[in-house]
């Protein structure tokens, strides 16, 4: 019987990265996106997130619905700024945000 040289280590280790298109920057837990990507997001969008905040969320990963509005905001938000695709719930939440024109 064979056993994998590291079992799930490369899992269970691998840090938790910028949430902006295409970074792998690695950011504490607690931070949606390293800094660079994150002063491109709107100020509203910004407290947003905060306020969704909830301690523990990353471990039990369960983030609340606002939350995950919020982060698709913020997402998009930089996203656009960098001139890279939309994904539809990401276009949806900057709507929601003001962020972006109703669709018509
Ligand atoms: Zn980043």
């Amino acid at each position: 019987m064979t056993l994998p040289l590291f079992p799930s280590a490369e899992l269970a280790e691998r840090p938790h990265t910028c949430h902006a298109r295409d970074c792998e920057t690695p950011v504490p837990p607690e931070m949606l996106m390293c800094f660079a990507h994150w002063r491109l997001v709107p100020r509203v969008i910004q407290r947003a997130v905060w306020a969704a905040y909830r301690v523990g969320q990353c471990d039990d990963k369960r983030p609340s619905e606002a939350r995950h509005r919020a982060a698709d905001a913020a997402i998009g938000a930089v996203a656009r700024k960098e001139g890279k695709p939309l994904r539809p719930q990401e276009t949806a939440s900057m709507i929601e945000f003001g962020l972006l024109p109703p669709e018509r």
